[in-house]
């Protein structure tokens, strides 16, 4: 038991991100019933899986995987907007670190050589003062012991909100919106992991990849999001 986190709790209390419960000392960011009753991804196959065959460029890819279902109407929301709006991106961090293990054991990540997480818009980033892909980078980082390289790619012009576009407004809304950054390193026959908070369309992913594909047309990519806004 860590005795200083038990007092600091008895005076600042933590609080589940999730259902707002007082944390113990165990638990951390989520307490356990949010935890275990979090919407999980349970797919094991890394090369194919309904994640990557809802992506229009999924031959890109070579695997991908997801932690757990996103759905706005769920509580579980709470993950993504405290990591994304409210100052809080430690707790994607968390649940990235805690959960990217079972997708590794499956091979995502296997043989990648960089972390490359999606980049916001410059004035985006000095806004909220975080990029939460980022952060869930980080926990991805830790668990795979692979760099982080958050500065090859670049958000080259700022697009519309996505959340009421279709997907193939999506896709035109996303074309061309990013590019790598010059003088970056060669990744030309290296395999990278592209990160991001979470995939809906994959219109976003999908112009990462045609960025990264213009530049190093040899690149393996793997891809990873915390949540996938797919059927369950
Ligand atoms: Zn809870």
């Amino acid at each position: 038991m860590n005795i200083l986190r038990t007092l600091t709790d008895l005076f600042l209390p933590r609080h589940c991100t999730v259902c707002g419960a007082e944390l113990v000392n165990c638990e951390d960011f989520l307490c356990n019933v949010c935890l275990c009753n979090l919407h999980w991804i349970t797919w094991n196959d890394t090369r194919d899986n309904p994640m990557l065959r809802s992506m229009w460029s999924h031959h890109d890819v070579e695997a991908a995987g997801s932690s757990f279902y996103y759905n706005s109407a769920y509580n579980f929301r709470n993950i993504f907007w405290a990591t994304k709006y409210y100052g809080f991106p430690r707790v994607g961090e968390h649940l990235a670190r805690l959960s990217f293990p079972r997708w590794q054991a499956l091979g995502l990540a296997e043989g990648a050589d960089a972390i490359i997480p999606v980049p916001l818009a410059a004035g985006r980033r000095w806004h909220r003062g975080y990029n939460q892909a980022e952060w869930i980078a980080r926990g991805v980082a830790t668990a795979t012991g692979i760099q982080v390289y958050s500065r090859i790619l670049k958000r080259i012009r700022h697009n519309e909100t996505q959340t009421r576009k279709n997907p193939l407004q999506r896709r035109e809304n996303t074309a061309g919106i990013f590019a790598v950054r010059k003088n970056s390193p060669d990744l030309n026959r290296l395999t990278v992991l592209l990160v991001d908070d979470i995939m809906t369309t994959g219109a976003t992913l999908c112009d990462c990849i045609r960025a990264l594909r213009e530049t190093y047309p040899s690149i393996g990519i793997h891809i990873y999001t915390l949540g996938w806004a797919g059927n369950k």
